[in-house]
């Protein structure tokens, strides 16, 4: 057995984190080193999946709720804008390996190279 994700653990209570939503499967807290105006992480509670594409074969309704999620609280906490990251690997930056969305919202337009 791996250690505890700190995802796990933050949903067991074991380090503080205001958990800002949740479902029966997945919850939102901000994330502690934010990159936008509005920086949320959506997680599954299951710490099965290590990535979106392992959520994606194992579980894809799960997946959906987590889209669903998400596009929730870019409503509460921003206009309902956002976009949805996730890193798959190291050389891609992800460091947690519990699957986990970054919504990013609230004026992103500035200084983008996408829009
Ligand atoms: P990734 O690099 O895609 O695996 O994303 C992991 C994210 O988790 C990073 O953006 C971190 O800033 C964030 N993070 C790590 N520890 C915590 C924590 N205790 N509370 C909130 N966010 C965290």
């Amino acid at each position: 057995m791996s250690e505890p994700s700190v995802f796990t653990r933050i949903l067991n209570g074991e380090i503080p984190a205001e958990i800002v939503a949740q479902t029966d499967r997945a919850f939102v807290i901000r994330d502690i080193a934010p990159q936008a105006p509005v920086h949320l992480l959506v997680i599954p509670k299951t710490a099965d999946y290590r990535d979106v594409v392992e959520l994606a074969a194992g579980d894809p309704g799960l997946l959906a709720e987590i889209v669903e999620l998400a596009g929730a609280v870019a409503a509460e906490h921003a206009d309902g804008d956002f976009r949805l990251v996730f890193n798959t690997g190291a050389d891609a930056g992800q460091t947690v390996f519990h699957v986990h969305a970054h919504v990013l919202a609230g004026g992103l337009t500035e200084g983008t190279t996408h829009g």
